[in-house]
């Protein structure tokens, strides 16, 4: 191993890395991991305004384990992978009661909580002086240091995620910082290392790099990618006059977000809820996430009499006050609200 490697990487960091992320401002580790937290799944210039509207309405884990469940969700709408935001809310709660309401930062203590993950835990302690129980390694650690310290076998498959446990914990030995060192893997995976196009000439490893000497960058890590998969979801929507009637998901994912008591899968082709419900004219609704397409098709049943509808599953909403809601099903009421108006 190159014992300048995480020299080079860490005195990159400092020059062309980033450093001026609101969250990297502080070494809290309640406010470092829910920024980690956020960033799962998820590009850091969204996560820039969710997390400063969090940080701003929960600044201790204490305010976030005090807060309703309704109103954590609500500031998460639109972040997606809303079971995130509950394990959030959960683990705050923990905290309190386990740890005395101090967050911890040692990566044994945050793997104990809900929704805290290898990664989490690790780089969570990384960036806040905390004890590490090994090396952060997420896609984009993964990725650099699979083409840097590319080995044969990586060639014909996807490296093991053991060998580049190895790999990555032989890379930070020598780091003098470890945060600096896993905000360096992270920086040079997004901006320098990119999954297609590495733009090598650009990058501090280029000389030692093996995948780049051996002509193979853009094809390491092989990947086995599942296939796209597609879904239908039916969303009955119950209406009289202004209000409508939602019920809290639970699992799935959408969890802790509120949707109508009738929304559910479909099988291949639509299938009309019985009971009076219309198409109304309002078109499906197509949304990505990673590996699956879901189409949304929403029908309409519209209400008389307040005494009927009462009697419904769920909870009743003025349209203009609506609980968290998932990004799909909050486009839908809103082309409705726009219908009535
Ligand atoms: S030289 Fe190219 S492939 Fe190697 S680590 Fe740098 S950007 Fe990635």
């Amino acid at each position: 191993m190159d014992s300048t490697f995480a020299e080079r990487l860490e005195a990159w960091q400092r020059q062309f890395g980033r450093n001026t992320l609101p969250w990297q401002s502080t070494k809290d580790p309640y406010a470092r991991w829910v920024s980690e937290i956020m960033l799962q799944q998820t590009q850091v210039e969204t996560v820039r305004a969710y997390y400063l509207r969090f940080i701003e309405r929960f600044p201790t884990v204490s305010d976030l384990a005090a807060a309703p469940k309704m109103e954590v969700m609500k500031l998460w709408e639109g972040l997606g992978y809303y079971r995130r935001a509950e394990n959030l809310h959960r683990a705050a709660r923990e905290v309190m009661v386990r740890f005395g309401g101090r967050m911890p930062k040692d990566a044994a203590d945050l793997l104990t909580l809900p929704g805290i993950g290898d990664y989490t835990a690790n780089a969570v302690a990384a960036f806040c002086g905390g004890r590490l129980l090994k090396a952060p390694v997420d896609g984009n650690v993964r990725r650099v240091l699979s083409r840097c310290f590319c080995e044969e076998s990586f060639l014909a498959l996807p490296p093991k995620p053991r060998r580049v446990d190895e790999i990555a914990a032989a890379a930070m030995s020598d780091a003098s910082d470890a945060g600096v060192f896993t905000q360096a893997v992270f920086d040079l995976g997004a901006l320098v290392c990119r999954p297609k196009t590495p733009k090598c000439d650009a990058c501090p490893l280029l000389q030692t790099c093996r995948a780049k000497a051996w002509g193979v960058e853009a094809r390491v890590p092989l990947t086995v990618r599942p296939a796209k998969g597609s879904r239908i979801y039916i969303v009955p929507v119950d209406l009289f006059e202004a209000e409508t009637k939602l019920k809290e998901t639970e699992g799935g994912l959408w969890s802790g977000l509120w949707a109508p008591s009738g929304m559910h899968q479909s099988g291949e082709a639509v299938e009309e809820p019985s009971g009076g419900f219309r198409r109304v004219g309002l078109p499906p609704l197509k949304h990505l996430l990673t590996h699956l397409e879901v189409t949304f098709v929403p029908f309409v049943r519209e209400f008389d009499s307040r005494e009927a509808f009462e009697k419904l599953p769920g909870e009743v909403f003025p349209l203009d006050a609506l609980p968290p809601l998932s990004v799909p099903v909050r486009k839908i009421y809103d082309a409705l609200a726009e219908r009535i108006r």
